[in-house]
This record gives structure tokens, C-alpha cells and sequence, in this order.
């Protein structure tokens, strides 16, 4: 007798296979016809996987747009502004109000584990209040890791330092930083080698918003990986962004991509934003920005896609859909091979999840009951499409649902409905 049973599902590996839950764990993976269970969800035909996963999101910032003004410019550094005029106005009701609105969003699209950064360059920490409370309400239901994050510079800003041992203080999970906005590069290499230190000292992960820039010459990934190695941060280190390996020279990114697999660096991609924050002072051709996907993976690097933003002071659309992301991502990175599109999906869930250090993870016997059942058939249908999520299970429980809506048609000779599903042979 199971509490829950998923039936006739396709799995991401292409497997048919109903899946029985007790509680809140996977209890069962196979063929489960003439099982007893509380409640039965019909998916034969439907993409089941894991939950989706967000490495990288700004939720202080989220629901913020235009307010107090929209970013002009669209790039960066007028973002970062913009919300350094944000933050002096913004209360923690209305940062706690934004952030569940959006975990709401989130859980209807199957996005059920996100590591926000939260900005520490404040020294009433507000954000940092409000973030832990909004951690503690989603619980149940959403995993959220917050990164100590100063924004404004850990060296630049005065107090940042202090505000951020204060913040990691209060329990936030890992260690952020953002040496390309520091004042200078010696400065950045800096506050690289203090996190770091910092993290070990701790025994957190450390999650650096890295080389957001269009600057071939910004190298900080380069003394991440080695400080990493130093200061034995292998497999809990990730570099964000990473935008200026985009324009770097190839001869020395052949002896940087090995130097970060070897410290166990992964890398983030934040493809929605940065394709639309870089390349602002170029004029033609005109540069993407997004990192080297591809070439890090094959050299074993981990690499996850990353949402960043929605509707804040960086970006002005955003859904709390991964696969808006992947899609994006898959396109910019020119990633269009079937293996590859399927890879794409694989980075906005079990390599995001690895990013994230899940326990857990996954649709196996043991596992935690989280998982999603897709509009779809399979992985690259998902993101063709990006369909509706018909059911999303947190744990055991059925979280959030919707029925199939097929278009329907009224066209002399033609079916009366319409689905857009087309699986390849
Ligand atoms: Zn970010």
C-alpha cells in the first residue's frame, strides 16, 4: 500500500515506470499494477522528473521592477545601483510578501530547491531578515539556500566584511562575493583569497558571483580555482557568471579550464540576463557573454543554467520557469545536438542538484518523494515546448496542479484538438 503512486510515467533516461511513495520518500520504482495507494496521478504519456532546480537567484530582489525606476541603460552596474536606491526604501514585510509570491510561482513550475545570494552590504540586514523567514515558511515544501552576499564590494563597501561575518552569523549556508566590482583587481584578488578562507574556517560552500564582465583581462576565476585548491574547497566552490571567459584569449582559457577541473570549481551560467547585460558597450559584432558551456563540460567541469533574476533591477521579464532558462542557454550556447538539448535539461536539474549538494535527490528507491510530471514526452519535448507542469509532488505531497489544456480547434477536415507533442523516432 503506498500513499501516493505516479503511474505509467516516462522518466528522463526514456524508462517507463510507475513510481510508489510512502510518506515523504520514494518507496518504489517499476511496474506497480494491482498496488494499493491513497491516491493514484494518471501520467502515461507524461514526462516525470525530478524537480527543477535554481542555482543561482537574487529572491531580496525579485517582484521589484520599476520601482523606485526602471534600469535605462540595461546593464549591470546601473542595476546595481538602482538597487542600492531600492534597498534604503524597502521593508522586510514587502521583501517576505515578493519572496513567497515568487516560491509560489515557483512551486506551480516544479522549481522546488533555489540558492538565492542575499545582499549583506546593508547593516540593518533587513534582506537578511527577511530572507531567514521566508526560509523557514517554504520549508516544507521548498528547499532554499541562502549565500552571504555583498553586493556593494566585501572590501569596497566599508562595512561589508562585518555585515557578512554578521549575516553568515545569523544562518545563512554559504559564502558570496563579487570580487570584479571590488576597486580594483588586486582588491578582487583579495576578497578571492579572504572568502575562501573564510569558507574553510566555516565549513560552508562558497558561490561567487565571478567575472560579470565583458573585460577579457578579469581573471578572478583563475585565482577562485586556485584558492580553492589552497584552501581544500574542491567540490563546494562555484564561480557565477563567469561572463568574461566569453572574450578571453583561447591560449590562456586551454590552461585555465583544466587549472578549475582540477580544483573541483563548478561554474553557473546565467543565461537570461547575461544575454541581455553584456555586450552593452560593443557595438558590431556584438559579443553574447555567456561563458564557455561546452568546452567546460568537456573538460569535466559541472556546469548548471541559472535564472538570476525576475522582474528586479537587472532584468524586467522572468517566469520562475528553468526551462525558459535552458531554452535560452541552449540557444545562445549553440547547444542543439540531441545529446546536448538533453544535457540542457540535465543542468537545470540533477546538475543544478549536484551544484546545490542535495541530499536526496533524484526518482530512486529512497530518495525524496519530489518530483514533477510535464505536458511532454520527453526532455527535449519539455523544452521545445515548455509545458505545463500537470502535477508537482514536494516531499509526499501533492503541491500544486493543473488540468491538460489542449487548444481547440475548429477547422473543417482537421482533429478537434491539438496537443503540439511530436516525438522524434
Ligand atoms: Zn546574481
Amino acid at each position: 500500500m503506498f500513499d501516493l503512486i505516479v503511474k505509467g510515467g516516462t522518466l528522463p533516461d526514456g524508462t517507463q515506470a510507475d513510481i510508489g511513495i510512502r510518506g515523504d520518500r520514494i518507496a518504489a520504482v517499476g511496474q506497480l499494477q494491482g498496488a494499493g495507494a491513497g491516491r493514484v496521478i494518471e501520467a502515461a504519456g507524461d514526462l516525470v522528473s525530478p524537480p527543477f532546480v535554481d542555482p543561482h537567484f537574487h529572491l531580496d530582489a525579485t517582484l521589484s521592477y520599476g520601482t523606485p525606476r526602471v534600469n535605462a541603460s540595461g546593464t549591470l552596474l546601473e542595476g546595481i545601483a538602482l538597487w542600492g536606491e531600492l534597498k534604503q526604501v524597502v521593508t522586510v514585510d514587502q521583501m517576505v510578501a515578493r519572496a513567497l509570491d515568487y516560491c509560489d510561482w515557483a512551486v506551480s513550475m516544479g522549481l522546488l530547491a533555489i540558492r538565492s545570494h542575499v545582499d549583506t552590504c546593508d547593516d540593518r540586514l533587513l534582506g537578511v531578515q527577511a530572507m531567514l523567514e521566508v526560509r523557514e515558511k517554504v520549508r516544507p515544501y521548498l528547499d532554499l539556500q541562502l549565500v552571504a552576499f555583498p553586493q556593494d564590494g566585501f572590501y569596497r563597501d566599508p562595512t561589508a566584511r562585518a555585515n557578512t561575518l554578521r549575516a553568515l552569523d545569523m544562518g545563512l549556508d554559504v559564502v558570496g562575493g563579487i570580487p570584479h566590482f571590488e576597486r580594483t583587481m588586486a582588491d578582487g584578488a583579495a576578497s578571492v583569497r579572504a572568502l575562501c578562507e573564510l569558507a574553510a574556517n566555516r565549513g560552508l560552500p562558497i558561490d561567487l558571483h565571478c567575472d560579470e564582465s565583458d573585460d577579457p583581462l578579469s581573471r578572478h576565476i583563475e585565482t577562485f580555482a586556485a584558492e580553492a585548491l589552497r584552501c581544500g574547497l574542491q567540490g563546494r566552490a562555484t564561480g557565477s557568471h563567469l561572463t568574461s571567459m566569453h572574450s578571453m584569449d583561447n591560449y590562456y582559457v586551454s590552461k585555465l579550464l583544466p587549472l578549475m577541473a582540477e580544483a573541483g570549481v563548478a561554474a553557473i551560467a546565467n543565461p537570461l540576463i547575461n544575454i541581455t547585460l553584456q555586450g552593452r558597450h560593443d557595438s558590431f559584432p556584438k559579443r553574447r557573454g555567456l561563458t564557455r558551456v561546452r568546452e567546460m563540460q568537456a573538460q569535466g567541469i559541472t556546469v548548471g543554467w541559472g535564472q538570476d533574476c525576475v522582474l528586479d533591477p537587472w532584468y524586467s521579464l522572468g517566469t520562475a520557469d528553468m526551462l525558459d532558462v535552458a531554452f535560452m542557454g541552449l540557444h545562445v550556447a549553440q547547444m542543439t545536438h540531441p545529446a546536448e538539448m538533453h544535457r540542457c535539461f540535465d543542468m537545470v536539474t540533477v546538475e543544478n542538484a549536484k551544484i546545490l549538494g542535495l541530499a536526496d535527490y533524484g526518482l530512486h528507491v529512497g530518495a525524496l518523494a519530489s518530483l514533477v510530471v510535464l505536458d511532454a514526452g520527453n526532455p527535449v519535448e519539455a523544452l521545445r515546448l515548455r509545458p505545463d507542469r500537470l502535477a508537482v509532488v514536494s516531499k509526499g505531497k501533492v503541491v500544486a496542479e493543473r488540468a491538460r489544456n489542449d487548444a481547440r480547434l475548429a477547422l473543417p477536415g482537421r482533429p478537434g484538438s491539438v496537443r503540439r507533442r511530436h516525438l522524434l523516432p
